[in-house]
């Protein structure tokens, strides 16, 4: 056994859950390739150990040059895709080199290519991006077969592929409008196309097409504010937890924390745990957060500190210093958490801050 010196929070990242979250990416999308979103460090799961348990993926999408280096040079040999395109010209000798994929959605990142004079450099894949109307990224419905052509034109251009993202594939209004759109726009066209986020994938097949992109729901949280992540049958990738460091007693008018926001109206035990805001848990959730604590569900009382949050153990008498807490994870999902906190479990997984130890685990 492995002596115990750390603070005892830590975040586990489940291999087995990732690798059965692809399979029922692949499951839901059987005719499309696989682009793993592993953007802002596989959100906060860990890049190089993410793609380990995601190997089986025909690709994998970043935002830093960086990340893509890093990728490649762990030796994934798959199209490596960056999900921005370049931020500066200088940028497109290394992503050749590499063998990146670039997203091109504006005309500078399209005179990059044009303005490019190394004829020594391999030919580059391209993600040409229409905005179809989220209004983010991408070359406007009107200026986007001009564009295509000089795209085109370009000898150091191999492979394009036409993609778009959507703004509501999670809401109830829905992909229609953009997905007309986009097939309007490219009606016709023989290159392969990719439109899916998670949202689009679990609720719209119509739009899978060549390659889906699935971030959030590889790593086990749901797309949906309304749909749990069990009905869609995947599994939380990471869990986080920590133990309780002290004990309190309240009697009738106590109250615990900053602000003194909750008040004890019967006698109440308060378990303090080792975590706060500076690990990423949220600051904005109040009093009634669900959270576990040996294995029961409970709840968090008053306001959250830099680095302790208290729980309601009453109704568990054998809590004591060392329980285990676990914030989010199996018991507790992420999205819970999030939801109690105005937010989505995307912003909880990607903000795990970096002074909380990741172990990986392949179950
Ligand atoms: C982040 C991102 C995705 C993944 O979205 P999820 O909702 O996490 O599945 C897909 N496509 C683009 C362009 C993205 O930026």
């Amino acid at each position: 056994m492995a002596l115990q010196t750390q603070r005892p929070i830590k975040a586990f990242i489940h291999g087995a859950a990732l690798r059965r979250n692809l399979g029922i990416v692949r499951s839901r999308a059987p005719l499309s390739r696989v682009m793993a979103v592993v953007k802002a460090n596989a959100y906060g799961h860990g890049l190089l150990r993410v793609a380990e348990a995601l190997s089986d993926a025909d690709g994998f999408a970043v935002l830093g040059l960086d990340e893509a280096i890093a990728l490649r040079e762990a030796g994934y040999d798959q199209t490596i895709m960056l999900l921005e395109g370049l931020f500066h010209a200088d940028a497109l000798k290394i992503a050749s080199a590499y063998r990146l994929s670039l997203v091109v959605h504006n005309e500078q990142q399209l005179q990059m290519f044009e303005a490019d004079n190394n004829p020594g450099n391999n030919p580059v894949e391209v993600f040409m991006k229409v905005n179809s109307g989220m209004n983010r990224l991408g070359f406007a419905p009107d200026i986007f077969a001009t564009m295509l052509k000089r795209l085109e034109g370009c000898t150091n251009v191999i492979g394009i592929t036409l993609m778009t993202h959507f703004a509501n594939a999670d809401e109830s209004i829905g992909i229609n409008d953009q997905l007309a759109l986009f097939n309007q726009l490219t009606a016709g066209s023989r290159y392969p196309k990719s439109l899916a986020n998670s949202a689009a994938i679990c609720r719209y097949p119509e739009a899978h097409a060549d390659w889906v992109r699935p971030g959030i729901m590889l790593y086990g949280s749901s797309p949906f504010s309304d749909v749990a992540a069990s009905s869609l049958d995947i599994e939380p990738a990471m869990t986080l937890t920590s133990e309780i460091i002290a004990v309190q007693s309240l009697k009738p008018g106590d109250s615990v924390g900053y602000g003194s926001l909750f008040h004890a109206d019967s006698p109440t035990r308060v378990g303090v745990v080792a975590c706060g805001y500076a690990d990423g848990y949220p600051r904005h959730s109040l009093t009634g957060t669900p959270i576990c604590v040996n294995g029961l569900i409970t709840r968090t009382l008053g306001r959250v500190s830099m680095d302790m949050i208290y729980v309601d153990i009453t109704e568990i008498p054998n809590a004591k210093i060392g329980s285990p807490v676990e914030l989010w994870g199996k018991q507790v999902s992420v999205d819970a958490v999030a939801q109690a906190a105005g937010t989505v479990g995307y912003e909880l997984l990607c903000a795990v801050a970096p002074r909380v130890t990741v172990e990986f685990t392949d179950v």
